[in-house]
């Protein structure tokens, strides 16, 4: 009999389950369960840029604001064919969690275009960037919603964003504007130590999980899918911790070397190869299919969503994944990995070094003072570290798994304000 494979679950399905087992778990009081199943706003804008042939295209921007009871909208901005509205929900509710879990004044938001950036010159990118940046308005502002770099953008497109934000202010307090968004180029607002700030929060994630295991993350061999922002940061910091990176997937392939591929050769590499990590010399060409069965201690996966589900979770050899992504792992794939008994640090603490680096950076601009990186780490790796102890305790408290722990720590935060506070009129 022909056996018909079911489509696995999306991101926005995926958020939705997880918060459902969660809130149960945890009995939440059902008039906030409402709310927060709930997104606050979502906003769709078109509009247009002139191409450098001289041609007018249409962009669809999307901003999904899902909650604000602790503080302003925070998430970022990416540039990718798979953003459409249920991405950015996802997305967004996330951040809510995430923001709550690391105890942060702000609520979640994320959004994004959906475009292929390599197809634009850079300077339609940064037309592009700055026509949707005055398409948003004053539905973004440091003190409403602040948007950072996600897939695909970076500082410089921040830049560009706090930029065409000031510009659409009065002259004389334009600067009270900078921290409109955050990620920006150290010369222009940004935070020292913002660039590499989700990487680290990812390596102290696993340092603290091998500290909770009575373990040493010295030998240990992993593998990295995505080698961008998150994925080239945490391989650097690994390496300092003595693990053995062994194999790279990105958009452009997957490459391999058991005896370790040096992160800091491979990002020299990629600078010169439009970021992309395939043709390594010091390394070999895998089927892209392999990648996630290959024999490893720790997998961190650091591209897109969804990418482990009930279609490759059980090949998975792993005994930790920390999700530097934002669900990378759907609930069918995490059922399957939690029976095979493998650990997951999952995204909402994991990769939440870089919220954390963005609160710092907004909290300097506010206070018109400049931190240096030397300050900047060791505050970041405290709040990391508390998040990963504030689960262990709930995972403890409530007899489950580290995602519905975290997931309580961070709506318990939640209700509590909405308790306090009640629900207007
Ligand atoms: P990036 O644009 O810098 O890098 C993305 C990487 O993913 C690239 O190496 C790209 O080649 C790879 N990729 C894209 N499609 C792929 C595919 N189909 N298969 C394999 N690899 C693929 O993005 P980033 O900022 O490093 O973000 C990566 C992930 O981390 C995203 O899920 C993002 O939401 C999350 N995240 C980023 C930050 C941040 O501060 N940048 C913070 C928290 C979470």
């Amino acid at each position: 009999m022909e056996t018909v494979s079911k489509k696995p679950k999306d991101m926005y399905e995926s958020v939705k389950e997880q918060f459902e087992n969660a809130a149960n778990l945890m009995g939440l009081n059902s008039n906030i369960k409402k709310i927060l199943s709930a997104t606050n706003n979502e906003i769709i804008v078109n509009f247009p840029v002139r191409l450098d042939n001289g041609e007018v295209e249409v962009f669809t921007g999307y901003r999904v604001q899902h909650n604000n009871a602790l503080g302003p909208y925070k998430g970022g901005l990416r540039y990718h064919p798979s953003v459409d509205i249920n991405a950015a929900r996802a997305l967004a509710i996330w951040m809510t969690w995430k923001c709550s879990l690391a105890g942060l004044p702000y609520g979640g938001g994320k959004g994004g275009i959906q475009i292929d950036p390599s197809k634009f010159s850079k300077s339609e990118l940064e037309r592009i960037t700055r026509r949707f940046t005055y398409a948003l308005g004053d539905n973004i502002g440091p003190d409403i919603d602040i948007p950072a770099p996600d897939v695909n953008t970076n500082s410089e497109m921040m830049a560009w964003i706090a930029d065409t934000y000031m510009a659409t202010k009065s002259p004389s307090n334009r600067n009270a504007f900078s921290h409109v968004v955050t990620g920006k180029p150290v010369g222009s607002g940004g935070l020292e130590g913002r660039d590499r700030a989700t990487g680290y929060g990812v390596v102290v994630s696993i340092q603290a999980w091998a500290d909770w295991k009575k373990t040493s993350l010295d030998g240990k061999k992993y593998i990295v899918q995505g080698y961008g922002n998150v994925g080239q940061w945490a391989s650097i910091f690994m390496k300092e911790k003595g693990a053995i990176l062994i194999s790279v997937q990105d958009a452009s392939g997957t490459i391999y070397n058991e005896n370790g591929i040096d992160p800091e050769e491979l990002l020299e590499f990629a600078s010169k190869n439009n970021g992309n990590v395939n043709g390594f010399p010091k390394a070999l060409e895998l089927k892209s299919s392999t990648f996630f069965s290959l024999e490893c201690d720790i997998c961190i996966p650091a591209a897109l969503g969804n990418q482990i589900t009930e279609n490759n979770a059980e090949n998975i050899k792993a005994k930790l994944i920390a999700e530097g992504a934002n669900g990378p792992i759907n609930p069918d794939g995490e059922s399957i990995l939690l029976r095979n008994g493998v650990d997951i640090i999952p995204d909402i603490l994991c990769n939440s070094g870089g919220v954390i680096g963005s609160y710092f950076e907004w909290l300097q601009n506010k206070s018109g003072e400049l931190w240096i990186i030397d300050d900047v780490m060791p505050k970041l790796e405290k709040k990391v570290i508390h998040s990963f102890n504030s689960v262990v305790e709930a995972a403890s408290e409530y007899h489950t798994d580290f995602r519905n722990a975290a997931y309580i720590v961070a709506i318990k935060r939640i209700e509590k304000t909405y308790i306090q506070r009640g629900v207007f009129p």
